[in-house]
């Protein structure tokens, strides 16, 4: 068992004052993999004191320098790839190789599009184009931000908030989720060796209900950026309330993906693909595929086929298959929905309820297709978050469109069609912050975030680093 019970606050590892001890489960093996401390009060207010401390003279430096400080962390990142990607694979179970070329290497990625869009902000600019002499705006850092990240996409959770608070100039407390704590570890040592001001980057372990609550509403703290689930969103934005802080929020999806009959061949492969992908542990995950009638039942086989192929395995091995889901209360969840999608009439066509039959421990579930899937229903409605598909037939363009709109949440919706007069409807019409279409995914940089109950936030490039800033506006200069 690995142990990692220590804090990273004020630029060293420090013991847990009154913290206490948890155990994480590897969701392969469900063997004990890592033990930690959960913050208590006493370890939060040493890092928000910390933090707070180290605020003026952070936030007084030079862009250029905090500039410096992002490209030696993405320095240390070319030495720590491996193990970054071994810690994930540990804590979460993405198969190593998944959470190699994938995981690990969104940390560089969204890092690299940061520096990008940091090079083109504009610090203090004339407020109205030059009209008005002396008005000015100027950006300046929010102050103390607190940082809860989930377990599903670790490194990249952690790398679209800590980078671009770094260079907005404010000072932070990461709070990783309490599943996936190694990872955490490692880039606190990769922003350690990259020779961060001590107190600018502190990371605490801890749970929701402790050092998160503790977080979302502390006087000394400025704003809460948060990813994980729609539940603690809403806790988060009540618990910061009495203090006026600004609530970034990116929280879970339902996407739809509409597959017409004249998308390209491989949409239907395309889709299920990623469904599956990462155990179907996304939030942009494309869980309610919606085909049109003339090629709906073709879509449905092909599905079944292709979940049926999905190898799943141990994260340890090599290879493309995918890994369990990541704990034992997620495969309950998953296992009930699957349940409730039986009872609740929708055709079974490929997986089911238990594990896959060659595993018998590990938190694994069988690739999971359901077609003739009725709006309404509890797998329509509900966040499986687990590698279940839900197929829907449509007869035209409108009732696709009201399927796909009628869901709580609202954070990528997909399109498959060759008709370009309709993907242009479509990509107005859906109510979504992310509209992907024929398999073109975001361009670098473009803001990743949702509307209704997926949150507000934006993150990501210039928009990402500008949810760290304040805007003041400044006459007779
Ligand atoms: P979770 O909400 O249980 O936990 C996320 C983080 O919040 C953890 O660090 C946890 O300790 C903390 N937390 C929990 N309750 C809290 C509270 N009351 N106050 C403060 N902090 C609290 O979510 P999870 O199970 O770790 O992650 C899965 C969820 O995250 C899914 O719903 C998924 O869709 C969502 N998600 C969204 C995005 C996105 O960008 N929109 C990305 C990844 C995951």
């Amino acid at each position: 068992m690995i142990d990692k019970r220590g804090h990273y606050i004020g630029g060293a590892w420090v013991e847990s004052r009154d913290g206490q001890e948890h155990v994480v489960i590897d969701p392969s093996t469900e063997e004990e993999a890592v033990r930690i401390t959960l913050a208590g009060p006493q370890d939060v207010e040493a890092a928000v004191a910390a933090a707070r401390e180290a605020l003026p003279a952070w936030s007084d430096t030079d862009p250029a320098e905090r500039r410096a400080l992002v490209e030696r962390i993405l320095d240390q990142y070319k030495r720590r790839e491996r193990d970054l990607a071994e810690a994930i694979s540990r804590e979460m179970g993405a198969p190593i190789d998944f959470a190699l070329a994938e995981q690990a290497a969104a940390f560089p990625y969204h890092t690299k599009a940061f520096l990008r869009a940091f090079d083109t902000l504009e610090w203090m600019r004339p407020a109205d184009g030059g009209r008005t002499k002396g008005a000015m705006l100027a950006w300046e850092p929010i102050g103390v931000v607190a940082l809860i990240t989930p377990w599903n996409w670790p490194a990249n959770q952690i790398a679209l908030k800590v980078i671009p608070a770094l260079l907005a100039g404010c000072t932070m407390v990461l709070k990783p989720s309490e599943q996936a704590p190694l990872s955490a570890c490692v880039v606190a040592e990769m922003i350690d060796a990259a020779g961060c001001p001590p107190g600018v980057f502190n990371m605490i372990q801890g749970d929701g209900a402790g050092a998160g609550a503790r977080l979302s509403s502390h006087p000394d703290i400025q704003m809460v950026s948060f990813t994980g689930s729609t539940r603690a969103g809403r806790a988060i934005t009540v618990a910061a309330a009495d203090t006026f802080k600004r609530v970034t929020l990116e929280l879970g999806g339902k996407g739809a993906n509409l597959v017409f009959a004249d998308a390209d061949e491989e949409a239907v492969e395309r889709g299920v693909r990623h469904m599956m992908e990462n155990a179907g542990q996304s939030c942009n995950a494309p869980s309610r595929m919606l085909v049109e009638r003339p090629v709906y039942e073709r879509a449905v086989e092909q599905a079944r086929a292709l979940a049926e192929e999905t190898r799943v395995g141990p994260a340890s091995e090599p290879g493309d298959h995918i890994g369990p889901v990541v704990n034992a209360r997620q495969w309950e969840h998953v296992q009930g929905l699957i349940q409730k999608g039986i009872e609740e009439g929708a055709r079974l066509v490929a997986g089911g309820p238990g594990r896959p039959e060659h595993l018998n421990r590990g938190f694994f579930v069988r690739p999971t297709v359901f077609a003739d899937v009725e709006p309404g229903q509890s797998i329509e409605r509900i966040e499986i978050f687990g590698p279940v598909l839900s197929m829907i037939p449509f007869d035209t363009e409108d009732e696709a469109l009201r399927i796909a709109n009628d869901t709580d949440y609202g954070l990528t919706n997909y399109v498959q069609t060759a008709d370009e007069e309709r993907r242009r409807r479509l990509a107005r019409r859906l109510r979504a912050g992310m509209i992907e279409m024929n398999g073109q995914s975001r361009g670098e940089g473009a803001p990743f975030g949702g509307t209704k109950a997926s949150g507000r936030a934006r993150e990501g490039g210039i928009w990402g680093i500008e949810e760290f800033l304040e805007l003041k506006s400044i006459s007779g200069w």
